[in-house]
């Protein structure tokens, strides 16, 4: 079971964190950097590399905070919100299956980490992987699989 993380703003990151009591109530902390942490709606972006129908183009989609609990739930949501029905950006698609969300908030090296949009859930890729991906035509991305 993992522990639990919320985001922590000044690590713009998924952080465990501590709770306690103090003469304000309940608190979070963040176990890196000792920021408290409110139960923030505060919205992150999220980078999303738009590879399935444009060539790379980056879309940012806005997350509330909240949902950055656990890789899934905060994948999920970055594709839910990524819609055109939700944030429509102008000259961007919607986050699509092929498309590649950059995650720089779970990832635990000091690059980011790379999940493809598969047809159900996502792929981890490394940086290697992505960069093979890419040299794809648009059409073979679709039908690509890391396996
Ligand atoms: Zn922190």
């Amino acid at each position: 079971m993992k522990e639990e993380l919320m985001f922590c703003p000044e690590c713009k990151k998924a952080v465990e964190i501590e709770g306690g009591v103090d003469a304000q109530g309940i608190y979070s902390k963040c176990m890196r950097c000792e920021t408290r942490i409110e139960e923030s709606h505060l919205p992150v972006t999220v980078k999303v590399l738009m590879l399935a129908f444009m060539e790379g183009e980056i879309r940012e989609v806005r997350i509330p905070s909240l949902f950055i609990v656990d890789v899934d739930t905060y994948l999920n949501e970055v594709f839910r919100l990524g819609q055109n029905d939700f944030q429509r950006v102008v000259d961007r698609c919607s986050v699509s299956t092929g498309d590649v969300i950059i995650d720089e908030i779970f990832n635990e090296g000091p690059g980011p980490d790379y999940y493809k949009v598969a047809s159900f859930g996502f792929e981890k890729m490394t940086a290697e992987q992505l960069e093979e991906y890419k040299k794809l035509d648009c059409r073979d991305r679709l039908f690509h699989s890391l396996s």
